[in-house]
């Protein structure tokens, strides 16, 4: 398995889109290529048939915004596999559907309403080399979530839950590159002793680019939106209810 990290909108929206490579037979993925002429040069450069689908973790046009241009220009009548309201989607996986991609990568399509109700999350497994990794749109951040667009505390309580409950190995490939100013909301609420966070701060002043060197393992050490039993949780929030408290880390971060 490889993935292609391709910033795009860098700087205003530092948004990704990615390729999802199955190595032993060169066939792959695009995830969210919102902004095809971001990533011109890397499409330029790539055999065009060894993209079987475009891929979109939500239909925000930040996300899905490319898909018409692509499937009638450069990738003819591919499919777009996608949740129900994104533009042109031609096949929509249920939840936990398992589709496969070349000859060893096995994609588990995890719904995760919340962000928008059509969320899906794509965790990649490699059946021969082992490697595993997630896909994981506007709904888990690095540190991180989205904002709760189409849902409520709720729902990202239980699509987070999905999330963390992936091998602790999970290599993790957001849709934005948000670390940065998603450790400074992670610190004020759970303080400054938190070890792996301050690891995750220290990589940010060295790193740009943090999308794929951190795992779901890292998550539930640094991220207080799935730490909601965390005592330093409780107390920022001054709640006790998990679903109170998502909610409210939500505001906080929102107002932050
Ligand atoms: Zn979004």
């Amino acid at each position: 398995m490889h993935v292609t990290s391709l910033p795009m909108r860098w700087k205003s929206g530092d948004n990704y889109c990615y390729i999802l490579t199955d190595e032993s037979s060169n066939k792959s993925w695009i995830i969210d290529p919102a902004f095809p002429n971001d990533i011109e040069e890397y499409l330029l450069k790539k055999n065009k048939s060894d993209i079987v689908s475009i891929v979109n973790t939500h239909h925000h046009n930040d996300h899905s915004g490319g898909n018409k241009y692509l499937s009638t220009t450069i990738f003819k009548n591919i499919p777009i596999i996608a949740g129900h309201d994104s533009p042109g989607v031609s096949y929509t996986p249920s939840d936990n559907e398992i589709i496969q991609l070349g000859d060893n990568i096995e994609v588990t399509a995890i719904h995760t309403p919340c962000h928008t109700q059509d969320s899906i999350c794509y965790y990649a497994v490699d059946k021969k080399t082992k490697q595993k990794c997630v896909f994981t749109g506007d709904t888990l951040f690095i540190s991180g979530c989205g904002r709760f667009f189409e849902g409520n505390g709720e729902q990202m309580d239980k699509s987070l839950g999905k999330l963390m409950s992936l091998p602790s190995n999970t290599i993790v490939y957001p849709g934005h590159e948000y670390t940065e100013s998603n450790v400074k909301f992670s610190l004020s609420v759970l303080g400054q002793k938190n070890e792996a966070l301050n690891n995750l701060k220290n990589f940010c002043i060295k790193n740009e680019i943090t999308t794929g060197k951190f795992t779901i393992g890292d998550e539930k050490l640094f991220n207080p939106f799935v730490r909601l039993d965390d005592p330093e949780v409780l107390k920022a929030t001054g709640l006790t209810d998990p679903i109170e408290i998502m909610d409210k880390l939500r505001i906080m971060k929102n107002n932050f």
